[in-house]
Order: structure tokens, then C-alpha cells, then sequence
């Protein structure tokens, strides 16, 4: 009895001083080790569009430093291995399985920088030790192979997997439950990427990570097995509120019973669904590739103390969902010339990704998505027109060796002169992507653009008194009062 209320006791204190030291939300051993993120970022990895092949040299060396032991789950469709790599020696089983949906690769480049952290030998050796000696750890990078390989979300019998919990007919589908069925984990994590566009309910703010506890039946009931995942969601939820405060929402938790994660739950394993969208200036989701290193290394100290038994599930209403107020680019006030009639209008820039033709990487598109007036819409850049008319550019003749030879600086006097396209006076320029660019090319003899509508290509400049201020490049905007900078990419017409 008296070691019962010393217990008791030190509970309480433990709480009050946890009240009292806000808002140290992060352990000091899990701040240290994203201070020296750096060092376990694996560097073989370097974009977001890794494939089967350059992924298995990086579970090798983990198998070969006896970090983790592999064995083969299943294979995919085209063949490709499904990949169990176990780790630690806890009692409490946690399994992990990343892109499940080929083209959501931001967790998998986590969970190679998580084996680098857990297989380093370094002064973290008390996390990593805590982790290791109370969890036992199961991982399933890239589900879905000849999806990533692809760069698609489906599987190649155009199934998508994450639909096909209950039918299981995806050699990958049925090698993950077959997994989950063996190992009856305690605790699942179901890592996907979401809509880079979704913001944390009606705000300016990404979805950055947005988190799921999913139901397990339609009347959307909380029993133990849903109640641990969403208490270790509220743990992760107030790490990256340290990082990236604002950037956190929730995914709708419509029961579907073809999910994965619905499924599991109902199968008593508490499944936590993290979606990676997007974040500012971070198109290739490096630093959400760090964010989710975090989620994960504080999800493992808190499954490993239990520290999340502490959280109080209202706090999960607090979290805001998904909503869909973002574009790239949010024009506000601009005034525009159309049909012969002359209005201010906002205008909703969005840039489509479309694939290279080898799936390994990305160019952009951009586009005028809405016209019209708006309310608590917002931009992940924003422009506010007010006084400021939209133009369409003009085209400046050149040789392409004059082309090849303008500098950025040159680019920008260029546009600031009413220029946004090039025209090559002695050859056909390409049509398509053009890198690093500020100006776009054209083989016609009249802009792209001339007027404002739905769907049209983002190029025009917003003047005053008939002298640029602002240009829109495709999409990105270009500050003429700012230093040249190139653009991810421009276009060729
Ligand atoms: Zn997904």
C-alpha cells in the first residue's frame, strides 16, 4: 500500500512539474537527436523518387551491420520483394509499413534516416537504448514497389491497395496482412502522403502531417485499441507543434472497411494513419522528411515510456481537419481586363506536377485554377493586387545563342521591361520544361496568354501606371523589386 501512494505520489508530481515546464513538449533526448538530424539524414537518398533497386543496397547494409534481420513477405506484382526488417528487443510490437500508395514516398525516406539513427553508435544511446530494450520493432518500407517505380499511386493491377484490405486481391495487400495477422502487433503505423494543397482546417496553414486514428466500425466508436492511437497521436501532434506550430491537422474518420488502417484497428491493433502534404518552399518534402523523424522518434519514447497514457483524448478535438483553402500562388484585388469589361477579381494559381518521362522527378505547370470572389481562401505565396492591373507579356526576338548566354540579372531586366517569353529568330526552341530559367519560350508569334480565364497558363505581370511590379512565371511568383532568382522551372510553347 505505502509503495502504491509513494507511486501515486510521484505521479502527481510528475504531472504537475510536466504543467509547470511547459513548454518543454520534447524530451531533451529527443531534441538532441534532431539537432544532429544531419547526421542520420541518409545521404543516398537525396530526392523524394527513390525505386526498389536503389532502396535494397540501403536494407542490405542494415542487414549486414546486424541492425536489423530481413526476411521476404511477398513479392509485387512485377516481382519486386516486400521487405520485413525487424528491430529491437522490447516486448511491445510496433509495425510500420510506408508507401503503400507508390507516388507517397516521405516516410520511407524517414525510416531510412530512423535505421541510421537507431544503428548509430553515439552519445544518443539513451533514447536509442530505451527504444531498442522496450520495442519490438517491424518495418515495411515501400509496400507498393512497382507503384514508387512508376511513380503512381495504384498498385499494377491497378488496385489500389489501401482499398483492398477486405478483398485482398494485391500480392502486396495480402502480404501485409498475412504480416500483421503473424505478428498481432500492439501498435501499427500506416504512412502515407496526402494532397500538398490540404490545409489544417480553414486556414493559411499546410496540412503538413495530418494524423488519423481511423474507426473501426460506422458508428465511429472509441474503445482501448482506438484510444492508444489517438493518445500517441496527441503526443506527436505536440512535438511537431515545436517545429512547424500550426502545420498539424486531422484526417476524416469515415469508417471505410476496404482501409487498412480501419481494419487493423478492428483487429485490436491501435493504427495510426500519418499523412505527409505539404509545407512552404519545400516542394521536395525534405523538411517534412525530417518532420516525420520526429513524429516517429517521439511516437517510439512515448509507446517505450507510455507517456502517451497521459493525454487527454478531448485534445484531439483541438486538432484541425483537413480543409482544402490553399493555393500555390493567391492573387488578391487584381484588376483584369476580359470580354471588354474591366474588374477587380481574386485569382487561384495552383502548379500541376507532371512526371518525367523516366519517374524520377517532377516539373511544374502553372495555371490559373479559379477566378472570381473568394473568402478565407489563401496562398501559400501571396500577391495583394490592390492598384495593380493584370498584363499579358510580350515576346523579345533573340538568337538562341543570345539565349544561351542571358544571365538571371539579364532575365529580370527582361521582364521588368514587359518580357516573358523568347522567340529564337534562327531555330525551333523545345516545347516543355525549361530548368532554371526565369523567362519561358515560344515558337508563336503571339503570347500564350493574352487574357485572364480558367485553366489558362500562369504567365502574365501585374502592372502599375503600365510598369511591371510583379510578374506570375508559370505559376511562381517573381518579386521585380527582389534580386534575380531562377525558377524550378518555365515553359516552352
Ligand atoms: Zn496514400
Amino acid at each position: 500500500m505505502k509503495i502504491k501512494l509513494l507511486v501515486i505520489f510521484n505521479l502527481l508530481l510528475i504531472s504537475s512539474l510536466h504543467v509547470m515546464s511547459q513548454p518543454a513538449i520534447n524530451s531533451a533526448a529527443v531534441e538532441k537527436v534532431w539537432a544532429q538530424y544531419n547526421k542520420y539524414k541518409e545521404p543516398a537518398i537525396t530526392n523524394r523518387f527513390m525505386k526498389h533497386a536503389q532502396m535494397m543496397p540501403l536494407i542490405q547494409k542494415h542487414v549486414d551491420s546486424k541492425f536489423v534481420s530481413r526476411d521476404e513477405i511477398g513479392k509485387s506484382v512485377r516481382d519486386r520483394s516486400i521487405n520485413h526488417l525487424i528491430a529491437g528487443r522490447g516486448k511491445t510490437k510496433v509495425m510500420l509499413w510506408s508507401q503503400m500508395h507508390g507516388d507517397e514516398s516521405t516516410a520511407t525516406m524517414a525510416l531510412f534516416d530512423m535505421f541510421n539513427f537507431l544503428s548509430a553508435k553515439d552519445d544518443n544511446e539513451g533514447l536509442r537504448n530505451l527504444i531498442l530494450d522496450n520495442l519490438e520493432l517491424h518495418f515495411v518500407p515501400m509496400l507498393n514497389p512497382d507503384g514508387a517505380q512508376a511513380w503512381k499511386r495504384r498498385n499494377d493491377l491497378e488496385i489500389d491497395i489501401n482499398r483492398d484490405a477486405r478483398m485482398q486481391v494485391t500480392p502486396e495487400g495480402r502480404a501485409l496482412m498475412e504480416l500483421a495477422k503473424k505478428l498481432q502487433p500492439q501498435i501499427g503505423f500506416n504512412l502515407h502522403d496526402q494532397n500538398y494543397l490540404y490545409s489544417s482546417g480553414r486556414s493559411k496553414n499546410s496540412a503538413t502531417i495530418s494524423f488519423l486514428a481511423p474507426a473501426y466500425n460506422y458508428p465511429k466508436d472509441m474503445n482501448d485499441v482506438r484510444k492508444r492511437a489517438t493518445q500517441i497521436i496527441l503526443s506527436m501532434n505536440k512535438a511537431l507543434q515545436t517545429k512547424s506550430p500550426g502545420n498539424v491537422a486531422k484526417y476524416n474518420d469515415d469508417f471505410d472497411p476496404r482501409c487498412f488502417g480501419d481494419t487493423f484497428q478492428g483487429m485490436g491493433i491501435s493504427t495510426i494513419l500519418i499523412e505527409s502534404g505539404g509545407y512552404y518552399q519545400d516542394p521536395e518534402k525534405q523538411f517534412i522528411r525530417k518532420l516525420n523523424f520526429l513524429a516517429l522518434l517521439n511516437a517510439f519514447e512515448s509507446i517505450a515510456t507510455a507517456s502517451y497514457e497521459k493525454e487527454d483524448l478531448k485534445d484531439y478535438d483541438l486538432i484541425p481537419e483537413n480543409d482544402n483553402s490553399l493555393y500555390d500562388l493567391f492573387i488578391k484585388n487584381v484588376t483584369i481586363s476580359k470580354e471588354g469589361h474591366e474588374f477587380k477579381t481574386y485569382l487561384g494559381i495552383n502548379r500541376t506536377q507532371i512526371r518525367n518521362p523516366d519517374n524520377s522527378g517532377m516539373t511544374y505547370s502553372g495555371r490559373i485554377a479559379e477566378l472570381g470572389d473568394q473568402e478565407l481562401m489563401f496562398g501559400y505565396d501571396e500577391i495583394d493586387a490592390t492598384g495593380l492591373k493584370f498584363t499579358p507579356a510580350r515576346i523579345k526576338t533573340m538568337t538562341r545563342a543570345e539565349w544561351d548566354k542571358l544571365s538571371p540579372n539579364q532575365e529580370l531586366d527582361l521582364i521588368k521591361g514587359g518580357y516573358l517569353f523568347v522567340k529564337w529568330s534562327d531555330s525551333k526552341s523545345p516545347v516543355g520544361a525549361v530548368k532554371n530559367r526565369l523567362l519561358s519560350l515560344t515558337n508563336n508569334k503571339e503570347s500564350p496568354v493574352e487574357e485572364a480565364g480558367i485553366g489558362q497558363s500562369a504567365h502574365f505581370l501585374l502592372t502599375r501606371d503600365g510598369k511591371p511590379v510583379y510578374a506570375v512565371v508559370n505559376g511562381y511568383k517573381v518579386d521585380l523589386g527582389q534580386p534575380a532568382k531562377v525558377l524550378s522551372n518555365t515553359y516552352g510553347y
